[in-house]
């Protein structure tokens, strides 16, 4: 026991704790997840600057975790060679919280909004010790620095002091859970055999595990280890004689033959998998993707589909991109934050999660592992991001991310569940993505005024445009009840023609950016003058004249509020409507503006 230094939680780390440590958690388990998923970063951190540095790993060149329980005391030990702490980094990894998204879990599992299980997500996984342990040491060495204990009961208060034993890890993390007594089961060598499987199949390094396990061996009398001696020796005798098995001896071995059970102590290894994205898919089963995809993701939902390929030519890497079941809390809100969501490695070795704008902000729901064979193993993180094959790859899981979505739009069915996810993503693409606009345009749906029609493509529009028919026509609004019973919508239904409906924020943006699809131009029916094909203009000329002073007078009385009136033939029922000009909002479009914060 050595009387470290001590220091406060930060405040909001205080309050995590309380909550873990009064949670009754009932899968309280996936403590063990958060801690090999942190020695498997750590590990992959130092393996990264051994690309660069030689020396990187020489305290301790086998790279692995091992678990081990000790059941006498109670203690359950997870110890990696990974990058280990500095005194400095122990005090701020493990005492303070520097991620944004924690006061959001916090107040969310306060509302009882989330789940614990979901604590690894938001940046601090390490504190699910708590669940099990109430106490916890973490004996920690960096190549920067000393060897460090670092110790707590959890609650307000921290300990950190150097080791007095010395530089006994070589390089690395050693966590001991000193295990609360409902927790006991996690010392049971079954228990966690079970975990780590369940947890770590995906994990790239050697996990071993301390276990006892039967062994049934064979009791051998006295005199029956001298005759096997012997015959052995006979053997080494008779070595030009052509072997013979004894035939006869058989029946006679079998009834003389003891057996018992010991206990043989050793190392486990648990993890043996090749990484999933580097095998055939044609041998991997949905099951198995889907799993991957729950410890990548660290979703506990299950994937909506993915797409496993193996790009060649220009430039070659593996890749698994997965659209998840379910759109991220805040997708469309986060600002320049680094998207951790596509996984770079470079011949199996991890490189990097943080990429700025790597996957365009209309994609950044996608999760992807990228195993490349060009890139240069030793590029730093910021000029990676510049680097040409980088870029190729960029382009090229785009492409296939795109193929996925497309092959999805085959079934109406599925397809509506992805749009209700992720339809609002799309309309982001057709606006943003000037290359791929046209592609995009293609999967697009809306409501439309064709009979049982409450998603069209703009291809089947267009196939249903009458003769003669220029514009694709179009009505904004908040939804579909509203703009149905427009008048505009009205007279143009009632002449034949179909109408879009685009009910949705992001529309209006939409219509400008994509001013049309398979050479028809998009033509929003509450705006600017409005001409049908095949109109009677001898039929109009009579009622401009017939209401010449009813004009003038509306005129000179709505001078302040607006334009021009004008006889129009675009309604039928409705007596008049008010227009937006050509350039001007709509009344839809002035109602989103007018709901702006900004
Ligand atoms: P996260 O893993 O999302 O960063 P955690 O709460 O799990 O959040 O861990 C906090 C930080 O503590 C990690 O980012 C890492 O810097 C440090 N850390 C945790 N475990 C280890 C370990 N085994 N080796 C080195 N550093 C670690
Ligand atoms: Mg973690």
């Amino acid at each position: 026991k050595v009387n470290g230094e001590k220091f406060e939680f930060q405040t909001e780390v205080s309050r995590l704790m309380k909550i873990i440590i009064n949670s009754l958690y009932k899968t309280r388990e996936i403590f063990l997840r958060e801690l090999i998923s942190n020695a498997s970063d750590a590990i992959d951190k130092i393996r990264f600057l051994s690309l660069t540095d030689q020396n990187a790993l020489s305290l301790a060149p086998t790279l692995n975790i091992t678990i081990w329980a000790d059941k006498e005391n109670k203690v359950l030990t997870i110890a990696d060679s990974g990058i280990g702490m500095t005194k400095k980094q122990l005090i701020e990894n493990l005492g303070t919280i520097a991620k944004s998204g924690t006061s959001e879990f916090l107040n969310a599992f306060e509302e009882n909004k989330a789940d614990m299980n979901l604590i690894g997500q938001f940046g601090v996984g390490f504190y699910s010790v708590f669940l099990v342990a109430d106490k916890v040491i973490v004996t920690t060495k960096n190549n920067e620095d000393k060897q460090y204990i670092w110790e707590s009961t959890a609650v307000n208060d921290f300990t950190i002091a150097e080791d007095p034993r010395g530089n006994t890890l070589g390089r690395g993390t050693q966590i001991q859970l000193f295990l609360k007594d409902d927790a006991l089961e996690f010392l049971d060598d079954g228990t966690l055999r079970g975990l780590i499987l369940k947890y770590s199949e995906f994990i790239n390094f050697p996990i071993w595990l301390w276990t006892t396990q039967s062994q049934v061996v064979e009791v051998q009398e006295p005199d029956d280890v001298d005759a096997k001696k012997e015959s052995t020796d006979a053997k080494k005798d008779d070595d030009d004689q052509p072997e013979v098995e004894d035939v006869t001896d058989k029946p006679e071995e079998k009834k003389e033959r003891k057996t018992t059970t010991i206990e043989v102590p050793g190392w486990e290894l648990m993890n043996t998998q090749k990484p999933l994205w580097t095998r055939d898919p044609k041998n991997i089963t949905d099951y198995e993707y889907e799993k991957f995809y729950m410890s990548l993701a660290k979703d506990s939902n299950l994937p909506f589909a993915w797409t496993h390929f193996k790009a060649e030519g220009e430039v070659e890497f593996r890749s698994i991109v997965y659209i998840p079941g379910k759109a991220p809390e805040g997708l469309y809100q986060k600002v320049q934050d680094y998207s951790r969501n596509v996984k770079l490695f470079v011949k199996r070795v991890f490189i990097t999660d943080e990429f700025l704008d790597f996957i365009p902000k209309y994609l950044a729901f996608i999760r992807a592992i990228i195993d490349a064979d060009d890139l240069p193993l030793n590029v730093s993180r910021e000029t990676l991001q510049q680097h040409r094959t980088l870029q190729l790859i960029q382009k090229r899981v785009i492409k296939k991310t795109l193929d996925l979505i497309t092959d999805l739009s085959k079934d109406e069915k599925k397809f509506q569940d992805f749009l209700n996810e992720f339809g609002t993503s799309l309309k982001i693409g057709a606006i943003e993505d000037n290359k791929n606009r046209k592609r995009i345009a293609q999967v697009l749906r809306f409501p439309s005024s064709y009979k049982g029609s409450n998603s069209t493509t703009l291809g089947e529009y267009i196939n249903r445009m009458k003769k003669g028919q220029e514009n694709m026509y179009f009505i904004t609004g908040s939804s579909v009840e509203e703009v149905q019973n427009s008048p505009f919508v009205e007279g143009l239904v009632a002449r034949g023609y179909e109408v879009l409906y685009m009910v949705e924020p992001i529309d209006e943006m939409l219509v400008q950016h994509m001013p049309g699809h398979g050479g028809k131009v998009f033509k929003n029916i509450a705006k600017g003058d409005f001409k049908f094909e095949n109109e009677d203009l001898a039929e109009l000329q009579k009622l401009k004249s017939k209401f010449t002073k009813l004009i003038d007078e509306m005129q000179s009385t709505l001078s302040d509020q607006i334009e021009k009136i004008e006889v129009s033939a675009r309604l039928t029922t409705s007596p008049c409507a008010v227009v937006a000009t050509d350039w001007g909002w709509t009344g839809h479009m002035e109602k989103i503006m007018a709901a702006q914060p900004f």
